[in-house]
């Protein structure tokens, strides 16, 4: 029986991540000696902090009581971590048009940017600034929204690349390219690249007067520091009415492994039907949720709401301090070895072209070879990423200080 979804067979094998270990692997291999130093590293190397951990204990013996346990949540997530939310990162920041009813508490960015196609027109057409997360293309593929893939580009998307000659910024889609939901990502993955006021508020106005969604993926904004770069896309006026804003508790407090994150759908998303008749997006996610998800464990948001609490917010600030002087240690000796850089101010990616060139593979093996020291290859995240290389500041401070040492060795 033809049971099986056609789209899985047209996407092609994500090899990025294995091909990488297979090559650390056999170097390891072949100089056992060495050790390498994994700047690949797209997880966080510090722990919980102690008042998550905290937290989770209390959590944890209220469940093992009669009295306290906590069966199935709300399958948006419960009132106290989204009244948290609504309060702490949005109207404490300025941000009014945000209230506890248009976030949805999820399991991670990961899975809400891949689900939310759920509440999307089949036909529509999908548009992302590339390099980038792969999450984006190969989740609408999978949805059959992709059609045919050729010399790297799918047909049914609309690529808007980034690129260096104008910082990583995408310029609006031409009059006559359709982009029906746009992917932004800001601070960037994997360029490292933030979006400017002046540039955001294009973007909200192409929306509004196209009649297109932007999905703003915000899971770096805690490593902005340059005062004006926006954190949020509705600090931009009449965001809500055209923008999902998806965020994560990963990279920030160690969630990785927790997993907890949370998605914003605003009431006042204006959008339609095919037949013309208006849609309420945040009550269809709402629906999504309810058929297809049961919520994060209540001990995991007890964890979350932690990091709202003073104690939390200096955790986040001082986990931040940390990835992003690593970040910045990286920035500094690429720039000084003349390679050309991205990144590594106000996010944890260094993305850079050294000054010897090459594809994004010959630069992969080259560092290895010569320093004992992984990145990850440009050219995996789409193919304006070709001759690029990323690094991130999320391994431990000493390890990152030896990796400098040894970028800086002819
Ligand atoms: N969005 C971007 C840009 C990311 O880089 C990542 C993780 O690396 C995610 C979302 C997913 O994060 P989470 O751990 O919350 O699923």
């Amino acid at each position: 029986m033809y049971i099986a979804n056609q789209n899985f067979a047209r996407l092609p094998e994500s090899y990025l991540f294995s091909e990488v270990a297979r090559k650390i692997k056999e170097y390891k291999a072949a100089s056992p000696h060495v050790d390498v130093i994994r700047m690949d590293i797209g997880d966080v190397s510090l722990p919980l902090p102690a008042c998550v951990v905290e937290a989770m204990v209390k959590a944890a013996q209220e469940m093992g009581r009669s009295a306290t346990f906590h069966g199935y949540g709300p399958e948006q997530g419960y009132p106290f971590l989204r009244e948290a939310v609504a309060e702490y990162d949005y109207r404490a920041r300025g941000i009014d048009c945000i209230e506890a009813d248009d976030i949805f508490i999820s399991d991670g960015a990961k899975s809400d940017l891949a689900n939310l196609g759920d509440i999307f027109g089949q036909n529509l057409r999908p548009a992302v600034v590339t390099p980038a997360y792969p999450v984006y293309i190969d989740s609408n593929v999978l949805s059959g929204r992709g059609g045919t893939l050729q010399n790297g580009r799918w047909s049914g998307i609309t690529y808007l690349p980034a690129t260096p000659q104008h910082d990583f910024a995408p310029s609006l889609p031409a009059e006559g390219v359709s982009a029906d939901v746009i992917y932004l990502c800001y601070p960037n993955n994997p360029t490292g690249a933030v979006i400017t006021m002046e540039r955001l508020r294009q973007w909200v106005e192409y929306a509004r007067s196209h009649g297109a969604l932007i999905i703003f993926d915000s899971a770096y904004e805690a490593y902005i520091s340059t005062p004006g770069i926006p954190h949020s896309i509705y600090e931009v006026e009449g965001a809500d009415e055209v923008a999902i804003e998806v965020r994560s508790f990963s990279k920030t407090a160690g969630f990785t492994g927790v997993r907890c994150g949370y998605t914003v759908v605003p009431r006042r998303l204006k959008f339609t039907f095919v037949d013309g008749t208006a849609a309420n997006l945040n009550r269809m996610w709402s629906r999504r949720q309810c058929t297809k998800f049961n919520g994060v464990g209540y001990v995991v948001q007890r964890a979350a709401e932690a990091l709202y609490t003073p104690e939390g917010r200096e955790a986040i600030r001082e986990n931040v301090g940390y990835y992003m002087r690593n970040a910045a240690m990286l920035r500094t000796t690429l720039l000084a070895t003349g390679a050309e850089v991205s990144g590594g101010l106000d996010a944890p990616y260094v993305w850079f072209r050294p000054a010897e060139e090459g594809d994004s593979w010959t630069l992969f093996e080259r560092m290895l070879h010569r320093h004992s020291i992984s990145s990850t290859p440009g050219v995996g995240f789409g193919r304006e990423g070709e001759g690029w290389l990323r690094l991130t500041g999320f391994n431990t401070e000493q390890l990152t200080i030896q990796a400098c040492d040894r970028l800086r060795q002819p």
